[in-house]
């Protein structure tokens, strides 16, 4: 959402969000303050710089999306925002041996890009023997940046990007790292625990730094990476709680359903006599669609309440076994967007699992841990 493509890379689509845009608004701007040449030029190098930037930010993330593939994860997509890109993963390898290489493949093609554009740089600047007016180019760092600085300066900030990512933090790459350094001789949660407090104890660092300098981007980064570890660690709890719990232990059994050649206005009425929103369409005890609140409204602003609800449903939905394990679905709900799922046992309806199921035992198993451990009788 609020995003598009550009080009699909082995299947992966790579697509921009609205909101990039300011990132080039901001490199003109600053470009055209700073850069030698006048505005116009400066502007026009800072775009070009960013732009190329992002080319090899998307190679960052390739790197990453191209090793989790092999491992059999899902990439869903590569997402240019204004501060970096971010590849999208449905399912992410677990051992950790495929973790650590996956983290690990973006800082490596981000070094390798730099280690090869400083030699492209290198070879350009013997050639052209103009080694010293270069460097003093690329170490005035902004100020008046000229063409000629374009591609050494691409280099540092590719080096740069390697080393920034390699900081062991979650959810930089180097927390992921760290993380599956630790997996290997302990248990998962507990090394996930322990990166994630390192993670936010440098946060506290960076954003101590970035208070004392006055330094806003060290402000925000610190920001970042402190949410981006709590995030990680909530993940954990959930996690740690709804895994092993049987989807038959939580799931709504007296969801109402309706028929395929009901009018939708039946389903209308359910919707306001209950508190019911979304409704499994079934004939007999076969399940055959799903008619959400959306699909709903959707139908009755399109088609009319008597259209028969057949024509509105979803005749595929995302279904869940009762066997199947909470966090598991939990993911699938996620990555589908879904608020509610039918529960289906041999195509037969038995219920629904919604969102509020997962809460309710996600809050029930926190407070009080081993609920369903003792007397699992399913
Ligand atoms: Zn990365």
């Amino acid at each position: 959402m609020g995003s598009f493509k550009v080009l699909t890379v082995r299947g992966i689509p790579i697509r921009i969000h609205v909101t990039f845009p300011l990132i080039l608004i901001l490199a003109a701007y600053q470009g055209g303050r700073d850069f030698a040449g006048g505005w116009l030029n400066g502007a026009a190098l800072g775009v070009v710089f960013t732009l190329l930037l992002f080319v090899c930010v998307v190679l960052h993330e390739l790197a990453h999306s191209l090793v989790a593939l092999h491992f059999n994860a899902d990439v869903k997509e590569i997402v240019l925002l204004p501060l970096g890109g971010v590849a999208r993963m449905e399912r992410m390898p677990e051992r950790p041996y495929q973790e650590l290489l996956m983290a690990l493949a973006g800082p490596v093609a981000s070094a390798l890009i730099g280690i090869g554009l400083a030699l492209v740089s290198v070879a350009f600047i013997i050639a052209t023997s103009d080694l010293g007016h270069v460097i003093d180019q690329v170490l005035a760092g902004g100020n008046g940046l000229q063409w000629a600085a374009l591609i050494p300066s691409l280099a540092l900030a590719n080096l740069f990007l390697a080393a920034f990512n390699l900081i062991p933090a979650f959810p930089m790459d180097g927390g992921r790292v760290l993380r599956a350094l630790l997996a290997s001789f302990m248990p998962h949660g507990r090394a996930t625990a322990i990166a994630v407090t390192i993670g936010q104890g440098l946060a506290w660092l960076i954003g101590l730094y970035g208070l004392l300098r006055l330094d806003v981007m060290a402000m925000l980064i610190a920001v970042f990476v402190y949410f981006g570890a709590a995030q990680e660690r909530q993940m954990l709890r959930v996690k740690s709680a709804l895994t092993g719990i049987k989807v038959r232990r939580v799931y709504s059994r007296n969801a109402r359903s309706v028929l395929p050649d009901d009018p939708l206005g039946r389903a209308v009425d359910m919707t306001l006599e209950g508190f019911q929103s979304d409704f499994p369409v079934c004939d007999g005890q076969q399940l055959v669609g799903m008619l959400s609140q959306g699909d709903i409204l959707v139908g009755l602003k399109e088609k009319g309440a008597h259209v028969p609800v057949s024509l509105v449903m979803r005749p595929d939905p995302l279904t869940v076994g009762p066997d199947e394990d909470l966090f598991t679905v939990h993911q699938k709900m996620d990555q589908a967007g879904a608020s509610v799922v039918p529960v289906v046992e041999a195509g037969e309806f038995l219920g629904l699992l919604t969102r509020r199921d997962l809460e309710e035992a996600y809050g029930l198993v926190s407070a009080l841990p081993g609920l369903w451990n003792r007397g699992e009788l399913d």
